[in-house]
């Protein structure tokens, strides 16, 4: 289904339709997999249908998981990245030396990690917030601002920015929004529709959401951007596999599905864990204890299932996090099955620990990545670690 064709249908109907058409020559229902790394062209410099001409450039796998996100984040465009990473970098890399970004300061820890030791050595400058507060970002605006990178929720401390508000001072400010949509799946909000530029996830977590490959992928609502991602993209490199895009459009057809899911049990699980003796603190936007649950009600649909707790100290953390059953100790998040790691030592060991400490990110945090099961089995695996 093209993407005039999805206006007006709800989201997991464009979730099984947007982009999918019947292959032409046989009618298979299923996009193939287009593992082909160049096409043969009918006549010198006219490749068919104007674009297939080398794998870099264009891919109908790819192309098809493309128009599959546009319309799940209600845009207009969609653009496949190798990595959620790849797809940050092409963003950042619209820019030229001299310009500034401002980002949030508790995003993902990889993204931190390229503004400062990567891109700020071509001569991009980057300064950090805590976008919970508007006035932050707008007071971190300078003439030469460019763009503002923020994340919401963020990782793994569940803040939240209002995205409507930040993309209307960005854009009196001259500068551009890109939201890192990745926590909350486009399930639980479209950013595009609140204003931003930009939305982007690492399609490694919940987009395709059966943690067995890495991507990322970006939605955009102009031409103009669309055109500039894709040339980057071209020029640069950083290209999906078709075999990954079709993987990843496979999962996306069901997020509605799992994100239900998802929802449910995280939501069950922070009450369960709010009620804990042994929990000191729980971090869950849908918690009415979230300092921010009026907004997370205003801008999501839903809550996702992430959920950080803070169980004192890093004993207990490793006695809490090394002897659970059903969830497996290791870093990524967003898969059907349930994950927890203990971000000050895995997922943000790169955070230097004075900025670490600043966020909350103690010894003592742990993050649940709750996938799909039955609530009743995740609760008993808690139930027996907590004691
Ligand atoms: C994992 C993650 C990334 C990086 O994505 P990769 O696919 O690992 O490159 C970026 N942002 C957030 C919020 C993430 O969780």
């Amino acid at each position: 289904m093209d993407h005039e064709a999805t206006k007006g249908l709800s989201f997991g109907t464009i979730a099984i339709h947007a982009g999918v058409e019947p292959e032409p020559v046989t009618g298979a229902i299923m996009t193939p997999i287009f593992q082909t790394s160049t096409y043969v062209q009918p006549a010198v410099g006219e490749p068919r249908a104007g674009s297939y001409d080398y794998g870099r450039t264009a891919n109908p796998t790819r192309e098809a998981l493309e128009a599959n996100i546009a319309a799940l984040e209600g845009g207009t465009h969609g653009i496949a990245f190798a990595s959620g990473l790849a797809g940050i970098e092409a963003v950042v890399k619209r820019l030229s030396a001299g310009d500034h970004v401002v980002s949030e300061e508790n995003t993902y820890g990889g993204t931190t990690r390229m503004f400062n030791h990567v891109l700020s050595r071509l001569g991009i400058e980057f300064s950090y917030v805590d976008s919970r507060d508007t006035q932050a970002v707008a007071d971190a605006m300078r003439p030469e601002t460019k763009l503002v990178h923020v994340e919401t929720p963020t990782n793994p401390m569940m803040r939240l920015c209002d995205i409507e508000a930040i993309a209307a001072l960005a854009h009196d400010a001259g500068a551009l929004l890109s939201v890192d949509n990745t926590f909350a799946s486009p399930y639980n909000q479209r950013p595009l529709l609140l204003g931003a530029d930009f939305t982007l996830h690492s399609s490694t977590k919940y987009v395709n959401g059966h943690s067995d490959l890495i991507g990322g992928l970006v939605a955009v609502a102009d031409e103009g951007l669309a055109e500039d991602l894709y040339f980057i993209r071209k020029s640069t490199g950083a290209v999906p596999g078709p075999m990954d895009c079709w993987l990843t459009l496979r999962g996306a057809k069901t997020l509605h599905v799992r994100m239900e899911r998802h929802n449910e049990n995280g939501l069950a699980i922070a009450r369960w864990l709010e009620d804990h003796p042994r929990v000191d603190r729980v971090f869950y936007p849908g918690l009415e204890s979230h300092e921010q649950h009026e907004l997370a009600k205003r801008q999501m649909s839903g809550f996702t299932g992430m959920v950080s707790v803070d169980v004192g100290t890093l004993e207990r953390a490793k006695a809490f996090t090394e002897h659970m059953q059903l969830f497996a100790l290791a870093e990524s998040l967003g898969g059907i099955e349930s994950l927890v790691n203990v971000p000050a030592l895995m997922t943000h060991a790169s955070v230097p620990e004075d900025r670490r400490e600043a966020m909350g990110i103690t010894p003592g945090l742990v993050r649940l990545s709750v996938g799909i099961e039955d609530i009743d089995d995740l609760i008993a695996d808690l139930d027996r670690v907590l004691g």
